[in-house]
C-alpha cells in the first residue's frame, strides 16, 4: 500500500443537542435474526433513505461536502476574529444572564487569553459541565460581541484526551437527519461495504493512470477511507475542487459504472431479433411508397435529410432492433424523415406507430402525413386520450386487423387496449417530452427485462406498454440473458433538443444518433429581441403593422390563471387586451384547461389564417407547423427555460418572411433580471443555433438538471464532472469494452456497486 493508514477518526465533539436527538447508527441485523416484526423506523431512518442511503455501499460513497479540522489547538492569544478555533481551557465564571432573554454565559481561559461562551438553548447538563474550574475543549467561531471575544453556541466537551488525527467529515444532510447520526451511519456503511476491488489491475495503469499519478495510485478503499477522514496536512482546495488522486480514483470509477452499463443495454439489444425489411427503398425502386412519397413532396429533401435517411434504412435492413435518435434544431425537416421511414416499413408488409407528447402535435402529424401518405394508399388510424368511444373503437380495429399500417397518437398509443396485428417500427416524436419514467416503461416493455423503480421516479403514473404492443406471438423472458428471442420493433426517437457532444458520449452511448445539421432552404434567420415589458404598447403597434401586411403572430403566456404565489400574466387577460387593442383582427386564445376539440378548432382557425393573433399558454410550444406566422412574443420570457425559449421561437421563421421573437421581460420588484435569466435572454439574442443553444443550456444548468434528473429524483452522475473530467471519461470509454469482455463479473458487480437499482433507469 502506498499510502500510510488514515486514522480513524475520534468522535467529534458534541453540539449542544438534547441527547433524545442522537440515536446510534443502524446496525446491520445479523443473519439468524427472527423476520418477525420489523422494528419502525426512526425519523433519521427515514431521512438516510430519502437520501437514497439503503445499503452500506451507498453509505460509504455518501462524501463529505467539506471538512472541520478538530486536529489542533489554538492559543487563544494567536486566534483571529472570524476564524473556526478550538482551544482548550478552564472555566473562569458561568452566570444565567437575562438580556430580551435567557442566556448562558460562561467565561474560559487558556492561560494566553479569554473568551465568553453563550448559549441561547441550554440545559441543566451544559451548565454543569461547564461549571467554574472545569476543563474543557471548545470549537467554535471566535467574534468581537458585546462581552468581548466571544463564540456563541461552541461545541465542547471535558478537555483532555487524543485529538482526532483526521479531519472531520461534514456530509450532505436534510432536515431530522443530525450530522453525528449521519457521521456514525457513514463510518458503518464504510466498514461494512464490501470494497474491493472490480476495476482490473491493468486498466489502472494507462490513461490518466499511467505511471502511478502523482501522488500514487489510489484503491478504492484507500480513497474512500481517504475523502472520508483525511489526513489533516491535505491542500483542502485538491479535496474541494475534486482534483486529489482519490477523487480522481473515485469517479474514474464512476464514469466506468456509467460506460458499462450504458455499453451492457447496448449488447442486450444487439442480441435481440427485429424484423429486417426486404426490398429496396426510395430511389429507382419501381413502385416503391417511398419513392412515391418522395414525387409528390412539394419540396426537395436536403443533404442532411438524404443522410439521415440512409442511416435509417441501413438500420431498418438489419434484424436488430434500430434504437436511433434523430435529433434535428426546430423546423429541420423531422417530420418528413419519420414520414419516409413509415412508408418503407408500410412497404416492406409491417405496421408503423407514431406517438407524440401532445394531442395538438398528434393532430397535426395525423393530417400532414394523411395528406402525403393516404393518396399513396396507406390506411391511417389516429388515437388520442379525447377521443369518442365508438371512434376509438373503430381505430383499434383498424389497427388490430392490420388494416391501418400507420398509427398516430398520443400516450393512447401505448395502452393496453391497442393489439397491433404486425407492429414494426415505433417512432417517438419530440421524446425528450416524455418523461424519463414514461421512457423507461417503454424500454424495459420493449426489451421485457424486469425493472427496477429508479429512486425517487413515479412509476405509477406511467401507462406500462401492454405486451401485445410489441412481439406478435406473444414474448418470452429469457432471464439467463435478460431479453427475449422473439421480434422488437426498430425504434426511432425525434428530438429538438440536441445532446451535445459530451453528454452523448456518456448519457447516450447506448444510442446511435442521426443529426439534422442544415436547415431546408429559404429560411431567413429570426430576429430576437429582449424588450422590457414596460414597452408593451410598441410591441402591439409592432403587431398592427404586421397584421397590415398579411402575417400572423403567436403571443405565449406563461400561465393561464394568476396563482397566490406569482403575478404571472394571465393568458385570458392578454386575450382580452389584446383583442381590444386590435379592433377587427382575429385573436384566438389556447391553453391546457380547454377540451381537445376546442384546442383543435382554435388551431384551425390559426393555421388556416382566420385569426391573426394567437395567444396561449405553452401548449404550441412543440411541433406547431404555421408557414405564414412571422412574429413571436413571448410574455415573462425571463421565467422559461433556454431550450423551452428556442423551441419557441421555432415556431417562426418557416416561411419566406423575415421574421421575429421579442421576449417580454419584468423584473418584477426586482432593479434587475437575475443572472440565469439574463444569461438565457442573452444566448436567445445571440444565437439562433439549436446546438449553441444545448450547450449554453448545460452551461447554465449544469447536466444533472439538462438530462432532468431532477425530475427523476436521482442524479445521473454525483462525482465526475464531464466538462472538467474528460480525461477520465476517455479511460472509461476505452476500458468498458475491454472490461465487459475479459472479466464479466468484475463489471457486473461493478455495475451493481455503483447504480444498483439506477442501472436499468440511465437506459431510459
Ligand atoms: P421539425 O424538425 O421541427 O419537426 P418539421 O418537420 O415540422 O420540422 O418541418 C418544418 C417545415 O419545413 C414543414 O413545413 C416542412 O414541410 C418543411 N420542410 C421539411 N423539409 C423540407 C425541405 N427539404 N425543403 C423545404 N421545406 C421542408
Ligand atoms: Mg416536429
Amino acid at each position: 500500500m502506498m499510502h500510510p493508514a488514515v486514522p480513524a477518526p475520534s468522535t467529534a465533539l458534541t453540539r449542544a443537542v438534547p441527547e433524545a436527538a442522537l440515536e446510534p447508527a443502524p446496525e446491520a441485523k445479523p443473519a439468524s435474526a427472527p423476520a418477525a416484526k420489523a422494528p419502525p423506523k426512526s425519523p433519521a431512518q427515514k431521512a438516510l433513505e430519502k437520501l437514497g442511503l439503503h445499503r452500506p455501499i451507498d453509505l460509504a460513497l455518501h462524501l463529505p461536502l467539506r471538512y472541520e479540522d478538530e486536529t489542533r489547538l489554538t492559543p487563544l492569544a494567536g486566534a483571529r476574529e472570524g476564524e473556526i478555533v478550538q482551544f482548550e481551557g478552564q472555566v473562569t465564571h458561568s452566570e444565567i444572564f437575562i438580556r430580551s432573554r435567557r442566556q448562558l454565559l460562561v467565561t474560559v481561559d487558556d492561560g494566553t487569553g479569554s473568551c465568553v461562551l453563550r448559549f441561547l438553548n441550554f440545559y441543566p447538563s451544559h451548565q454543569k459541565t461547564l461549571s467554574v474550574g472545569a476543563q474543557i475543549r471548545v470549537r467554535g467561531e471566535l467574534r468581537g460581541g458585546f462581552f468581548g471575544r466571544e463564540m456563541v453556541h461552541p461545541s465542547f466537551r471535558l478537555a483532555g484526551g487524543e485529538l482526532p488525527g483526521a479531519l472531520t467529515p461534514v456530509y450532505p444532510t436534510s432536515a431530522g437527519l443530525p450530522q453525528i447520526y449521519l457521521r456514525k451511519a457513514v463510518l458503518s456503511g464504510l466498514e461494512r461495504a464490501d470494497l474491493e476491488e472490480t476495476i482490473p489491475t491493468p486498466f489502472l495503469s494507462n490513461g490518466p493512470f499511467a505511471g502511478g499519478g502523482p501522488q500514487g495510485l489510489f484503491s478504492l478503499r484507500e480513497a474512500l477511507q481517504f475523502l472520508h477522514h483525511p489526513t489533516p496536512d491535505v491542500a483542502l482546495a485538491t479535496l474541494e475542487n475534486h482534483s486529489h488522486p482519490a477523487w480522481q480514483r473515485l469517479k474514474a470509477e464512476e464514469l466506468l459504472a456509467q460506460q458499462l452499463s450504458q455499453l451492457q443495454a447496448r449488447r442486450v439489444r444487439a442480441a435481440m431479433r427485429a424484423p429486417a425489411f426486404k426490398g429496396k427503398a426510395g430511389r429507382g425502386a419501381g413502385g416503391a411508397l417511398q419513392d412515391q412519397l418522395l414525387e409528390r413532396l412539394p419540396f426537395r429533401l436536403t443533404a442532411a435529410q438524404k443522410r439521415v435517411g440512409k442511416d435509417i434504412e441501413a438500420d431498418l435492413k438489419k434484424n436488430v432492433p434500430m434504437h436511433r435518435l434523430l435529433q434535428g434544431d426546430v423546423g429541420a425537416g423531422k417530420t418528413v424523415v419519420a414520414a419516409l421511414a413509415a412508408a418503407r416499413c408500410i412497404d416492406a408488409g409491417w405496421q408503423c406507430a407514431l406517438m407524440a407528447p401532445t394531442e395538438i402535435l398528434a393532430e397535426q402529424h395525423f393530417s400532414k402525413l394523411i395528406s402525403w401518405l393516404e393518396p399513396l394508399g396507406i390506411k391511417t388510424a389516429r388515437l388520442t386520450g379525447s377521443q369518442k368511444p365508438k371512434e376509438r373503437r373503430e381505430m383499434l380495429a383498424l389497427i388490430e386487423s392490420g388494416a391501418a399500417g400507420l398509427v398516430i397518437g398520443t400516450h393512447a398509443v401505448i395502452q393496453a387496449k391497442v393489439k397491433f396485428k404486425n407492429l414494426a417500427l415505433a417512432i417517438i416524436d419530440e421524446q425528450h417530452r416524455f418523461g424519463v419514467a414514461q421512457r423507461l416503461a417503454l424500454r424495459s416493455k420493449m426489451t421485457h427485462v424486469s425493472i427496477q423503480a429508479p429512486f425517487g421516479a413515479n412509476l405509477e403514473e406511467v401507462t406500462p406498454l401492454p405486451n401485445e404492443f410489441y412481439p406478435p406471438e406473444g414474448g418470452r423472458f429469457k432471464p439467463e440473458f435478460g431479453f427475449d428471442e422473439s421480434q422488437e420493433p426498430h425504434l426511432l426517437m425525434m428530438t429538438a433538443t440536441p445532446i451535445p457532444r459530451t453528454l452523448a458520449m456518456s448519457y447516450y452511448a447506448d444510442l446511435d444518433v442521426s443529426t439534422l445539421d442544415e436547415l431546408p432552404p429559404g429560411r431567413t434567420p429570426v430576429v430576437t429581441k429582449v424588450v422590457n415589458d414596460a414597452r408593451r404598447d410598441e410591441v402591439v403597434a409592432r403587431i398592427q403593422a404586421q397584421i397590415a401586411e398579411g402575417r400572423q403572430i403567436y403571443w405565449v403566456c406563461p400561465l393561464i390563471e394568476e396563482s397566490e404565489s406569482m403575478d404571472l400574466a394571465n393568458a385570458t387577460q392578454t386575450h382580452e387586451d389584446l383583442s381590444a387593442a386590435l379592433p377587427g383582427v382575429g385573436v384566438g386564445l389556447l391553453h391546457s384547461r380547454m377540451a381537445a376539440a376546442e384546442k383543435k378548432a382554435v388551431m384551425a382557425l390559426f393555421t388556416e389564417g382566420v385569426m391573426g393573433v394567437l395567444v396561449s399558454t405553452t401548449v404550441i410550444e412543440v411541433g406547431v407547423d404555421v408557414p405564414n406566422a412571422s412574429l413571436m412574443v413571448i410574455e415573462h420570457a425571463e421565467r422559461f427555460g433556454l431550450s423551452q425559449l428556442h423551441q419557441l421561437r421555432g415556431r417562426v421563421g418557416r416561411g419566406a418572411a423575415a421574421s421575429a421573437c421579442v421576449l417580454l421581460y419584468s423584473t418584477g420588484d426586482a432593479p434587475r433580471l437575475g443572472e440565469v435569466a439574463r444569461a438565457r435572454l442573452k444566448a436567445m439574442v445571440e444565437t439562433n443555433d439549436g446546438f449553441e443553444i444545448a450547450r449554453r443550456d448545460l452551461e447554465i444548468r449544469g447536466p444533472g438538471e439538462f438530462l432532468g434528473a431532477r425530475q427523476s429524483g436521482a442524479a445521473m452522475l454525483r462525482f465526475a464532472d464531464l466538462a472538467q473530467d474528460a480525461p477520465l471519461l476517455a479511460w472509461a470509454r476505452e476500458v468498458a469494452p475491454l472490461m465487459l469482455d475479459q472479466y464479466p463479473e468484475l463489471a457486473q458487480r461493478h455495475i451493481q456497486r455503483w447504480l444498483g437499482g439506477k442501472a436499468e433507469f440511465l437506459k431510459a
